[in-house]
């Protein structure tokens, strides 16, 4: 334990200091503003914070920022601003509400956020490309797509020593200098490989820190709720890549998690349901809409969205300091083809899951205005129904669009769901299952 915390200041600290991250993380973006420096628009799914914080570019993911409206409850105001503008209900709502934000000059109910200087992306989710385009369009500046190799087929994922790996490795490390190159004529600076080892060295710690976290809350009770305080790790996670705050963070988070532990502290009082939760989650009503499970004793021990929202972190991926270009190539090939694999091939992964954690149930969530996360998962539900006996729940809504978000039919498909679990457990003791 760190000499200064004790049990008292210890649990709970990652969400304090989460939240106290983000504030500063907000303050920065803020002062950018002013200034009228640029910044890097990046994505979860392959932001490179190692890199472009080597640039000393200001991080700005307008995924991040768009939830933060729906969390706020102003998400509505957004969404109607770039509906009249023409874009359709339809298209992803992150992508609406950083439109209305870009026509309101930054800002947002946390801040100001700077324009960009550039965007870089990955081919992770399509709706990346065409959103970059606006930002081109808006302000003329470069947007850098990077093209990861996913993986050609399920339970083959691109590691060391699988088929094709190393080419895929050489032609993303080849994007990669054009990269660079790229970022050195936008700021004027040149590349400094010394800064981007001791970045790689904090990302290293975070990887490493952020897997053993995720593997302590198999515990019984589970340490965590994946979706609510998951989602609180998953900011640092992604904001301070490659940051010596978010190393710490993440190394302090797991002095939490193991005090936790060792001391039977579970995030419920009374744990009754373990559940994995599939999707993007409900940010309109975010902090009713977990409660709508752990009033039943049910909280989520995993969740893919702490798979491909994690920036291959979730990996503990640790880069070789020795040879830093091509090693963050290989981990930018991992991880990104990690995060596609969430969507393409879960099902295995998910099986694992449910027999690691010992799950009771799984969540589904598909909703409107994210394809990407939302295609595919009924299924994905069928297949993993095949493979593990286990319940499962799906319900629709949105991320974003509290216009489709009914906190009454959820709660009615919830509550049922917990009957179902309920009676399974009974009929277990009977011993009639
Ligand atoms: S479609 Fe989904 S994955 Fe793609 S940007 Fe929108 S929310 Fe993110």
């Amino acid at each position: 334990m760190s000499q200064t915390a004790g049990p008292e200041d210890l649990v709970g600290r990652g969400n304090r200091e989460g939240a106290r991250l983000f504030r500063e993380w907000f303050d920065g973006l803020g002062r950018a503003a002013a200034e009228d420096r640029g910044g890097a628009y990046v994505f979860v799914m392959g932001s490179l914070g190692e890199l472009l914080s080597t640039f000393d570019l200001p991080l700005v993911f307008p995924e991040i920022n768009s939830l933060q409206t729906a969390v706020r409850r102003v998400a509505h105001e957004y969404l109607n601003e770039a509906e009249d503008m023409g874009y359709s209900p339809d298209i992803c709502g992150y992508v609406k509400a950083d439109i209305a934000t870009q026509m309101r000059k930054g800002e947002l109910p946390m801040g100001r956020i700077p324009k960009p200087s550039i965007a870089v992306l990955t081919n992770a989710c399509n709706t990346y490309i065409k959103w970059a385009e606006i930002w081109e369009r808006m302000y003329k500046m470069p947007a850098y797509v990077l093209d990861v190799p996913g993986s050609r087929q399920d339970g083959q994922p691109a590691r060391r020593g699988a088929t094709g790996f190393d080419r895929d490795r050489k032609y993303v490390a080849a994007q990669l200098r054009e990269l660079i190159t790229l970022l050195e004529e936008v700021t004027k600076k040149k590349f400094d490989i010394d800064r981007l080892r001791e970045a790689m060295g904090h990302a290293n710690t975070m990887s490493r820190g952020w897997k053993r976290v995720l593997d302590l809350n198999a515990s019984r009770p589970s340490l965590f709720n994946a979706l609510s305080d998951g989602t609180i790790f998953l900011g640092v996670c992604n904001g301070f890549r490659g940051h010596p705050a978010g190393a710490k963070f993440f190394d302090e988070l797991v002095e939490e998690m193991e005090y936790k532990r060792a001391n039977g502290i579970g995030t419920l009082f009374d744990e009754k349901f373990r559940l994995v939760f599939v999707g993007v989650p409900c940010y309109p009503i975010f902090r009713r809409f977990t409660e709508l499970f752990s009033e039943h004793g049910g909280t989520f021990v995993n969740s893919t969205y702490l798979w491909f929202a994690s920036g291959g972190s979730n990996l503990g991926f640790e880069y070789d300091l020795a040879d830093p270009l091509e090693s963050l190539a290989e981990g930018l090939l991992i991880g990104v083809s990690d995060a596609m694999d969430s969507m393409f091939f879960p099902t295995h992964t998910l099986a694992k899951m449910v027999d690691d954690y010992a799950v009771d149930g799984v969540v589904y969530h598909p909703v409107k205005s994210c394809r990407t996360t939302s295609t595919g998962q009924a299924d994905s539900r069928r297949a993993l129904m095949e493979m593990r006996d286990v319940n499962s729940l799906f319900i629709e809504s949105d991320m974003m669009d509290r216009r489709v978000v009914s906190e009454a039919q959820l709660k009615n498909r919830i509550d049922a769901f917990f009957e179902g679990l309920v009676s399974r457990r009974q009929q277990a003791a009977a011993g009639l299952v």
